[in-house]
């Protein structure tokens, strides 16, 4: 099964308290998209412009990411800037240029039609609808989304809610949309607005997933050096729909395997730069970690 993924194609500067990088290659479609192609066959819907560097094209390329549904239009490219304070958990957005995302409505190639597995990225909850709108049948759908759009876009954001199976956000943003403090009162109240399950990110603790069947729980995966934290969401997200899709299943036993593999992939996002460590996954060293994963959890 192939995985449909819209979201931000990006191009970002990046500024922790030890390094800074500049055009780096971001977007939450980016992370997503190369997360979920160690899984199975990506189909990528996104814009940029005519500024974006060949090279990022032949790294999607190269992991057999579907482009046909990546718009190149004139202009420059999304462009996001971020820096990371002393201990790496706070970040602060410094400036985001919309570019071509301006006035962009998403257009689905016939092809990506009749996608059974769909991964909304973080992108505005508008065009996410934009994209169901253009689906046949019913694909389990998968969203993401961010504080930006619980400010700007709450009312479309709640309407999205109806048409998604899983919604996948951090612990903060689930306490700022439902306004409850507690995260079980935070996942009840999301799942009574439509998503069947719902996945609580917590950065470096981890994940809680809660549906009806009732929760699983994980960790992340410990690091010792952590550079850069850019898109661990993304990939996590990612991750997760890829395995979905691979195994063909979305039932609770898949998911809570699902979010164990997204949590172990961005992992590897967090050790270097941009997409830089995961571009470069080698099979036995991801291998190896899931080992040690699995020793690091049993009791
Ligand atoms: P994360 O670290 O998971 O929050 O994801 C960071 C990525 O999100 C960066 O690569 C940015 O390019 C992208 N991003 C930041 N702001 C937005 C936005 N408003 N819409 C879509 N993508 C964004």
């Amino acid at each position: 099964m192939s995985v449909l993924i819209v979201g931000s194609v990006a191009l970002d500067d990046i500024a922790t308290p030890l390094e800074k990088r500049t055009d780096l290659l971001g977007g939450s479609a980016s992370y997503a998209s190369l997360a979920a192609s160690y899984f199975a066959p990506v189909r990528l819907v996104g814009v940029v412009g005519d500024d974006f560097p060949p090279a990022f094209i032949k790294m999607f390329k190269d992991r057999n990411i579907d482009l046909t549904g990546l718009e190149v239009r004139a202009g420059a490219t999304f462009r996001w800037s971020g820096l990371y304070e002393q201990n790496m958990n706070q970040r602060r957005t410094l400036s985001v240029a919309l570019n071509v995302f301006e006035g962009f409505a998403p257009r689905l190639p016939q092809s990506y039609r009749q996608s059974s597995l769909v991964l909304l990225a973080n992108i505005s909850p508008d065009l996410q609808s934009a994209v169901l709108d253009q689906m046949s049948g019913h694909p389990f759908t998968i969203a993401d989304t961010m504080d930006l759009w619980i400010d700007t876009r709450r009312d479309d954001l709640l309407g999205l809610l109806g048409r998604v199976d899983l919604l996948i956000l951090n612990d903060g943003e689930a306490r700022q949309l439902s306004g409850e403090d507690n995260l079980l009162r935070a996942c009840r109240w999301l799942m009574a607005r439509g998503p069947k399950r719902v996945a609580v990110k917590k950065g470096e603790h981890g994940c809680l997933l809660a549906g009806p069947e009732g929760m699983f729980i994980t960790p992340a995966f410990p690091l010792d050096v952590v550079r850069d934290p850019t898109g661990a969401g993304d990939t996590f997200a990612g991750g997760l729909a890829g395995y979905l899709a691979k195994a063909g299943d979305t039932g609770f036993e898949t998911l809570k395997r699902a979010v164990v593999e997204g949590t172990i992939l961005a992992s590897y996002t967090c050790e270097e730069f941009g997409l830089e460590r995961l571009e470069r996954l080698k099979e036995e060293d991801w291998s190896l970690r899931r080992q040690e994963f699995r020793r690091l959890t049993a009791w």
